[in-house]
């Protein structure tokens, strides 16, 4: 059998970002709104840095207007859901994030209930999980709804395909498993209290790994042309020894990916695979988002 074609998230999330900004921007042609964005990071998590700095600038460069409120690690519960307050009634922002994790003394829970359920881009209320849940419009997490574009661009209609997602979180896994619901796929979420994994991982044509443990799905684990979705992300240090002297970090998925890609029929890289997505995707929500909130056709 032939190698498994690599799947270009890089390329794909341009060409969404491409779209994304000529609907900002006839947006504010037609109806002078523009889409806003607030991000919120509490503390100095260096990964966390990057994303949010990433964010406000593809914001900006989408022709959306941008805001980055930066914390400090020992702000109060009382200060943060002030800011998000302000945030949930300022008309120019359409999206809030923020980013996790929150130090310790900080609920996330709490802080995505404080979350206008219109403004919450990231889908994790129980608003916009229980609507994704009943297939009623929603705000729905931006990875997933990514992995969902990669895979209609591969496979077109979805129905009637097995699909095995590994991971059960709010954000990732249990959001996947309804998208991939609602496209008539049979679906099997799997765990880290799963029987045999690696079986059940085999019965499925679209195998989406969403754990966070460095190449834990093997090749003998996929069945023959299936479609790998590596959502995967684990730091470790460069193997530049230089680089790594630096603090430069890999990136490796969950997925061994040599070993996939002889067996799999399309697969995911990381990077470049489903992390460009992410960010692309929460552009388009935050533009579906100042639509809905303007009564305008989304
Ligand atoms: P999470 O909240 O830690 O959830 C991990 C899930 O994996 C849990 O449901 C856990 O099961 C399951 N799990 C842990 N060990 C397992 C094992 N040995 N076998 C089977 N399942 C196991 O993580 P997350 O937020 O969903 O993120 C998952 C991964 O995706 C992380 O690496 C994260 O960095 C990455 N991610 C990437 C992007 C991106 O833009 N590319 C976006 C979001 C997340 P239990 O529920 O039983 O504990």
């Amino acid at each position: 059998m032939s190698e498994a074609k690599i799947i270009d998230g890089k390329a794909f999330a341009a060409g969404l970002r491409e779209r994304v900004a000529g609907e900002v921007a006839a947006l504010k042609a037609e109806h002078g709104v523009i889409p806003g964005l607030a991000v919120v990071l509490v503390g100095e998590d260096p990964a966390s840095q990057v994303y949010v700095r990433n964010k406000g600038e593809q914001t900006t460069a989408a022709g959306m207007y941008s805001e980055t409120h930066r914390l400090a690690e020992d702000t109060p519960e009382t200060e943060l859901f002030a800011l998000i307050d302000r945030l949930n009634s300022d008309p120019a922002i359409h999206g809030i994030l923020v980013q996790f994790p929150v130090p310790a003394h900080l609920s996330q829970d709490r802080i995505v209930a404080r979350i206008s359920p219109d403004k919450d881009v990231d889908g994790l209320t129980v608003t916009n999980a229980g609507r994704l849940a009943s297939g009623l419009p929603a705000l729905t997490s931006c990875t997933p709804v990514g992995c969902m574009m990669l895979l209609k661009d591969v496979l077109g209609d979805l129905k009637g395909k097995r699909a095995v997602v590994i991971g059960r979180s709010n954000l990732m896994g249990k959001p996947m498993a309804q998208l991939l619901l609602a496209a008539d796929c049979t679906v099997t979420i799997a765990h880290s209290r799963t029987v045999d994994l690696p079986a059940v991982c085999r019965e499925a044509d679209i195998l989406v790994a969403a754990v966070g443990r460095a190449e834990m799905v093997r090749g003998d684990w996929i069945k023959p042309g299936a479609v790998v979705i590596d959502v995967g992300i684990s730091r470790f240090p460069s193997r530049d020894p230089v680089k790594a002297a630096e603090g430069k970090t890999r990136l490796v998925g969950d997925v061994a990916f040599d070993e996939a890609k002889a067996v799999a029929g399309w697969i995911t890289p990381v990077p470049g695979g489903v992390g460009p997505m992410t960010i692309a995707c929460l552009l388009a929500n935050t533009l579906t988002a100042a639509k809905r909130l303007h009564g305008i056709g989304a």
